[in-house]
């Protein structure tokens, strides 16, 4: 809504000093090969914060030459667990000490929140490589067999030399996610963040170095997706690649990684994850849970609560509810604490947006709240929410990845429960009633990673997150998130001089 959008140019908060912007390889920061750059923009105003070198493949082939001699040659997989996980504590406190430069960097480069950044994904990630500090000496296999004439034996060891692919809207929680189990394992890992939002992994490879992070583990190349990914999902010296981004690249991924060394892949991808909400349900907490499931992080979000499912009973209820909470949702500069929803990432994703609120209107949905842009400059969009949706319309069907909510509306569970798994996405799923048989039948009839009970967004670093069909595989977080940079090695002995 118009009153909830404080958009004036003049309040936006200056840029932070930019102190990293070239290719860290092998401990140091170098130009690329080809001496490129590309430019870094602030989504709130659309003019250039900086420009970083560009990565492309011969510059991943020395970063991928520096991890492979790390791993091959260097202590890294070979340091005692705890002494690797001695390192890691050191590089969180590193990152306790630098949370303020680090959240600003995600808010000029991604629009993100300051005061989010600040207060839960920069802590987030000093936590997360704490979680991952505390496993590395605890990474052990089993005894499997124990027969009079053989005993065997499994071993943990670490994958190798790992490619992270990291996405724009979660900088740095997402690149934690996947280097800090890597850590943990013992593999060394080349990492390209996004195009949109390289600063922070740039600053977060400075600091891996002071924490005493041996050269060559940590390699971070800056560049585009179709050259610099490309390179690393193509590479013949890569053992894994763990990819975070869209379902379509997801698939490109798996090509690579097929027709190369076939390495193995771990996809975490896009959602189009539904919320249902049953007519027992505390309006106000569901309303609540509703404008947060889409708007928060401006949509940009895989596990966003876009289709919001209303039973019959409570739908006009809600509908008030939603409107009125709407108002108060305040778009406008991160860096302001009033804000709750700072700009769309860039232009790309500003214009998808849009027209996507085009053919919702197209299509035959009400459009409820918001709809348009807001401001003059930068890419903000006021928090959108459609009624009168169909499930097949492009409104329900597809990843937005924007502020726009479809609503929804059911007469019983059963029918619920299948208009909810008809997706082709699996990520997530909220569920909001105060009766325990309803919210244990729906939990255990949707197909996604992640079922949410009268709660949305509440992830844990020890609790495993991934998803379901075309949302991906291979869980980050908790023990699963640290397996899977795990291979097992079976050890098989005979006890007695046997005739094996
Ligand atoms: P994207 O797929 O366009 O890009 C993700 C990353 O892949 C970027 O670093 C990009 O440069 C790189 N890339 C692009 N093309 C590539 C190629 N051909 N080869 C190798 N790498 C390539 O996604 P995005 O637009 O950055 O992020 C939004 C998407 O990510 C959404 O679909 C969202 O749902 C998903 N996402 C999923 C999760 C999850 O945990 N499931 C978390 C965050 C985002």
């Amino acid at each position: 809504s118009e009153g909830s959008s404080t958009c004036s140019e003049e309040s936006f908060v200056k840029m932070p000093t930019i102190k990293f912007t070239k290719l860290f390889i092998n401990g140091e920061f170098i130009d690329s090969v080809s001496g490129k750059t590309f430019e870094t923009i602030d989504p709130r105003t659309g003019e250039v914060i900086t420009r970083v070198a560009e990565g492309d493949k011969e510059d991943v082939d020395l970063a991928v030459k520096a991890a492979r001699a790390a791993f091959d040659h260097g202590p890294w997989p070979r340091l005692p667990g705890a002494e690797r996980g001695a390192i890691m504590l050191k590089f969180a406190d590193l990152i306790d000490e630098h949370t303020e430069e680090l959240a600003k960097l995600d808010t000029v480069d991604a629009g993100k929140l300051f005061s989010c950044g600040k207060a839960v994904d920069i802590p987030q990630v000093a936590q997360t490589l704490r979680y991952y500090a505390g496993a590395a000496d605890k990474i052990h296999g089993e005894v499997l067999k124990m027969s009079r004439e053989l005993q065997a034996y499994t071993l943990l060891e670490p994958i190798g030399v790992v490619g992270h692919i990291i996405p724009w809207n979660f900088p740095s929680t997402v690149l934690f996610a996947k280097i800090a189990p890597s850590f943990a394992a013992g593999c060394t890992m080349v990492v390209k963040p996004a195009e949109q939002s390289p600063l922070s992994a740039l600053y977060y490879a400075h600091l891996a170095k002071l924490a005493g992070v041996p050269d060559g583990v940590l390699n971070v190349i800056t560049g585009y997706g179709e050259t610099a990914g490309a390179a690393i999902t193509h590479h013949m010296d890569i053992d894994k690649v763990s990819f975070t981004g869209s379902s379509e690249v997801g698939r490109e991924v798996m090509q690579a990684a097929a027709k190369s060394n076939l390495k193995e892949v771990s996809l975490e991808l896009g959602g189009k994850s539904p919320l249902l909400i049953f007519d027992d349900a505390d309006v106000d907490m569901a309303a609540d849970l509703a404008l947060l499931g889409i708007l928060f992080n401006k949509g940009e979000i895989c596990m966003a609560s876009s289709r919001v499912f209303v039973q019959e009973g409570i739908y006009d209820e809600l509908v008030k509810k939603l409107t009125e909470k709407a108002k108060d949702w305040v778009v406008g500069d991160p860096f302001d604490p009033n804000v709750r929803q700072g700009p769309q990432v860039d232009k790309t994703q500003y214009e998808k947006i849009l027209t996507y609120i085009e053919h919702g209107k197209r299509q035959g949905a009400t459009l409820l709240i918001g709809g348009k842009p807001v401001g003059k400059k930068g890419y903000f969009i006021e928090p959108t929410v459609f009624t009168d949706v169909k499930d097949d319309m492009l409104i329900a069907t597809d990843e937005i990845f924007g502020p726009v909510m479809s609503l929804m509306k059911f007469k019983t569970i059963e029918e619920g429960i299948e208009r909810a798994n008809k997706t082709k996405y699996g990520l997530a799923a909220g569920i909001v009633t105060k009766n325990i048989d309803v919210a244990n039948t729906v939990s255990r009839s949707i197909r996604a990673g992640t079922i949410w009970i009268n709660c949305y967004f509440a992830l844990s670093i020890d609790v495993p997150f991934g998803g379901y069909k075309m949302s991906g595989f291979g869980k980050d977080y908790g023990m699963q998130g640290l397996h899977k940079y795990l291979h097992t090695k079976s050890v098989v002995t005979p006890i007695y001089n046997s005739p094996w």
